[in-house]
């Protein structure tokens, strides 16, 4: 079948490191999706009718729930808890109109350490809390912070899981082999981390901050404690867009505990930005047929970011 597709979808699925010969029910998926016009600045050719969990087609292998993602080379994470963190009520303000307005600060911790002042910080402010952050207990196996990286005023910001062993040592998200496809994924629609204006270089945050032990899943007070420093590099990079990658993410920013099956192909929205879910790169090292729904979700995310919000199939 790929021979039938158009060049510029194989240049970029190669990109990527998809298959091209795929099997027949794989490559059915980017079909559906053909034919759309190229978006105009991104060189990519937008998904026409986004997949809705009715419309998803039938596939030899369900790929509703994304396993457990080993972020590095480490071990594969253990099951992931079926219950999102509990959120806030000040979850419900918008962030990106101007400004946005100040997050709530989070409640105690069990043994009554908490993060202060979130809501009003700066970025050296916010990176100098997160650096000396002792709000929970990865704190105390962690190597360093993994902050985030990018430029601060980006147009896309891409929201990870956790840190792997990799990026505890380096200090920065998404490094190793997933860094390396990320980095693809993004340069197969003109974006990347390296040095660009807002409209091309990301900004690229994780959930948590630390990383768990033996890449084990974030705990949901993990993710509730270290929560306000994500919600406070959203509102001062205020992105067009975010792209959630992986469940976690997912679970944090919208809330939900479904699975990203069923929650890609359509836009969500956090405190008013748009919100696209794919799978984290790590899934998809170890799932590589599954890369060319991710291309889906990156054309979603084209085309809703030069839409300015037309592109939107929310509910
Ligand atoms: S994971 Fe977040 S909340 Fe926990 S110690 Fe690290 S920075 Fe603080």
């Amino acid at each position: 079948m790929s021979e039938r597709w158009p060049p510029r979808r194989l240049a970029m699925l190669e990109a990527m490191g998809v298959p091209l010969r795929l099997p027949r029910m794989q490559a059915e998926v980017p079909q559906q999706a053909a034919a759309p016009p190229a978006a105009p600045g991104l060189g990519v050719r937008p998904v026409e009718a986004p997949v809705t969990a009715a419309a998803a087609p039938a596939r030899a292998a369900p790929v509703a729930a994304e396993p457990a993602t080993p972020r590095t080379a480490a071990p594969v994470r253990p099951a992931e808890p079926a219950v999102a963190p509990p959120r806030p009520a000040a979850d419900a303000r918008p962030v990106q109109s101007a400004r946005p307005g100040p997050v709530a600060p989070p409640e105690a911790t069990a043994d009554g350490r908490r993060i202060l002042g979130v809501e009003s910080m700066d970025w050296p402010a916010l990176r100098e809390a997160v650096a000396g952050c002792r709000a929970c207990g990865l704190c105390e196996s962690r190597r360093q912070t993994v902050f985030g990286v990018g430029n601060e005023r980006a147009e896309w910001m891409l929201v990870g899981e956790a840190p792997g062993e990799q990026e505890d040592r380096l200090g920065e998200p998404f490094v190793g082999k997933a860094g390396q496809l990320l980095d693809n994924m993004l340069r197969s629609i003109g974006l990347t981390r390296s040095e660009a204006e807002p409209a091309r270089q990301v900004y690229i945050a994780n959930v948590l901050k630390c990383r768990p032990p033996a890449n084990r899943n974030p705990q949901p007070q993990e993710v509730l404690q270290c929560e306000p420093f994500l919600k406070r590099q959203v509102e001062l990079v205020s992105p067009r867009l975010i792209l959630a990658m992986g469940r976690f993410a997912v679970q944090s920013l919208l809330g939900s505990q479904e699975p990203i099956g069923r929650l890609r192909g359509r836009v969500h929205q956090y405190h008013g930005v748009p919100v696209i879910v794919t799978y984290h790169p790590a899934y998809l090292l170890r799932n590589p047929l599954d890369k060319a729904r991710a291309w889906e979700d990156l054309c979603l995310a084209a085309a809703q970011r030069e839409s300015g919000g037309g592109a939107t199939s929310a509910p």
